[in-house]
């Protein structure tokens, strides 16, 4: 909910500035003219016109904003529910926890957790955003809207899959009684070409601004040869991102073992997928040779380390990524999984993972790396390196101000590893996305937090009765999924 006002000439003055290139912080002056960054330089030497409106950063560590590779739109309202879910059951869950959204209630529930996001220094995202039996134009455009309303970019993929859960996983289905096999079926996902022609819909009314569009076959397991030579076709005939979950959990490496004959990065090579543009979202079980393939192709990966931690599903090479040139950004995944939408954890998260994954110190990563990843990488992933990611003259001017009268910032040692180490979101004082004030005071502009807390909890009783059969379904099959899944892990991938 942006100011109507109209954005005028400001000057943020003598704020501690990070240049996530060099990994330094110095005191500077932002001129900012219209959306965009005009001018940086030390305190007081920039000419700025009298009418130019100043604002003191005296106290305030600047970055910029913070790019948020992997989201899920529909999993916005599900923070906090299940406990000790591996990704299989939460997958089991997505009907009960994600399903029978209205658009009244994607619009509301988009609203919440692009408020979230930007609250916490997230200025722009990448949202997979998933819809039953297909993707719908409506339910996208109630996405964007919501994005839109409160201010920060995002860039919206529909995510598909032509093969439900059940049948993705080599022996899952057999694992469930007949009536309980028979009762999923209704979970089914549309034929691929109903996603397809409803994306060519969704693309064609693409406004191209600050909400873009690209492609998300969610899972390749769980997505036809077909779909997935679909869905790299039309990403190449316009031009779009693609983003999927790749070997996520220790399951989804040993079902493509069991179903390709090889691994799932061989898999997706042989479909041609793999390319400048892909992001595989987690990357955690994969061998070098498959470090090789990605980083031949020039595909990207979104880390995120809380989401994997949540869900027990391992630790990602993010060092031997690096080492191999392969881009990597931060995301924090949906609040199903993670599950507060902090992108100051998540790259905590990874930080402190990483040291977990390896007890050799020299491949621990450091916090300026992380910073760069979660902004200039982001902003790679996104396709717009060349106008976020970075606090540099011509570029948008998408800043967080971080506020130094925090207890996590007395005193001030080093501002970045405070940054990464320390904030937890409250520092987060101000946020301008395109020169504009979308955070002030660390209040999202126009919003009213009561009214929409009413909002949630009315409709969270209308979402709780019409999810009931899905509740009551899962309560059923989680017995049997936590079983199979329980037999399988101990296999050798
Ligand atoms: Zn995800």
């Amino acid at each position: 909910m942006t100011s109507d006002c109209p954005v005028r000439t400001r000057l943020l003055e003598n704020g501690l500035v990070v240049n996530v290139i060099a990994g330094t912080a110095a005191r500077a002056d932002i001129l900012i003219a219209d959306e965009r960054i005009q001018a940086i330089g030390e305190p007081g030497s920039l000419a700025v016109e009298p009418e130019t409106v100043r604002l003191d950063m005296c106290g305030k560590i600047l970055i910029p904003g913070l790019v948020n590779v992997h989201v899920h739109g529909h999993g916005f309202f599900s923070k906090g529910m299940g406990d000790r879910w591996p990704l299989e059951l939460l997958i089991a869950a997505g009907p009960w926890i994600s399903g029978c959204r209205q658009l009244d209630d994607k619009r509301l529930i988009g609203l919440i957790g692009a408020i979230e996001m930007v609250s916490k220094g997230t200025t722009a995202c990448y949202d997979l955003f998933a819809e039953t039996p297909h993707p719908t134009a409506e339910g996208l455009t109630a996405m964007a809207e919501a994005y839109a309303h409160v201010g920060i970019r995002a860039t919206i993929a529909p995510m598909m899959s032509d093969i439900g859960f059940y049948d993705a996983v080599p022996g899952l289905r057999e694992a469930l009684p007949a009536e309980l096999a028979a009762a999923v079926e209704r979970f089914n996902p549309a034929p691929y070409s109903d996603s397809i022609e409803a994306c060519r819909e969704i693309i064609d009314g693409s406004p191209n601004g600050d909400i873009r569009f690209a492609l998300g076959p969610t899972i390749p397991l769980h997505c036809s040869e077909a779909f997935l030579r679909a869905c790299g076709d039309l990403a190449e005939e316009r031009q779009l991102g693609l983003q999927t979950h790749l070997a996520e959990s220790r399951l989804q490496a040993l079902a493509a073992k069991e179903r390709y004959g090889h691994s799932l990065v061989s898999e997706l090579d042989r479909l041609s997928l793999l390319r400048p543009g892909f992001t595989a979202a987690h990357a955690i079980w994969l061998c070098d040779a498959d470090l090789d393939v990605m980083a031949e192709r020039g595909v990207a990966v979104a880390h995120n380390a809380g989401s994997n931690m949540r869900l027990g599903t391992g630790i990602s090479r993010v060092r031997d990524m690096l080492d191999r040139g392969i881009l990597v950004g931060i995301g924090t995944d949906t609040c199903s999984c993670s599950d507060n939408l902090n992108m100051f954890e998540a790259m905590r998260d990874a930080c402190y993972a990483s040291r977990i994954r390896d007890s050799d110190h020299e491949t621990w990563l450091e916090a300026p790396e992380i910073l760069r990843a979660a902004t200039i990488g982001g902003a790679r992933i996104l396709g717009r390196d060349d106008e976020i990611g970075q606090i540099a003259p011509g570029y948008l001017a998408d800043i967080v101000c971080l506020s130094l009268e925090r207890p996590h910032y007395m005193p001030v040692n080093d501002p970045i590893r405070q940054v990464v180490f320390c904030e937890d979101g409250t520092g987060v004082d101000r946020v301008i996305v395109g020169g504009r004030d979308v955070v002030v005071d660390g209040r999202v502009l126009g919003v009213d937090l009561t009214d929409l807390s009413a909002a949630a909890a009315a409709t969270l009783v209308e979402l709780t009765a019409r999810v009931e059969p899905m509740r009551a379904l899962f309560e059923k099959v989680e017995p049997h999924v936590s079983r199979f899944y329980r037999s399988r892990i101990a296999c050798p991938i």
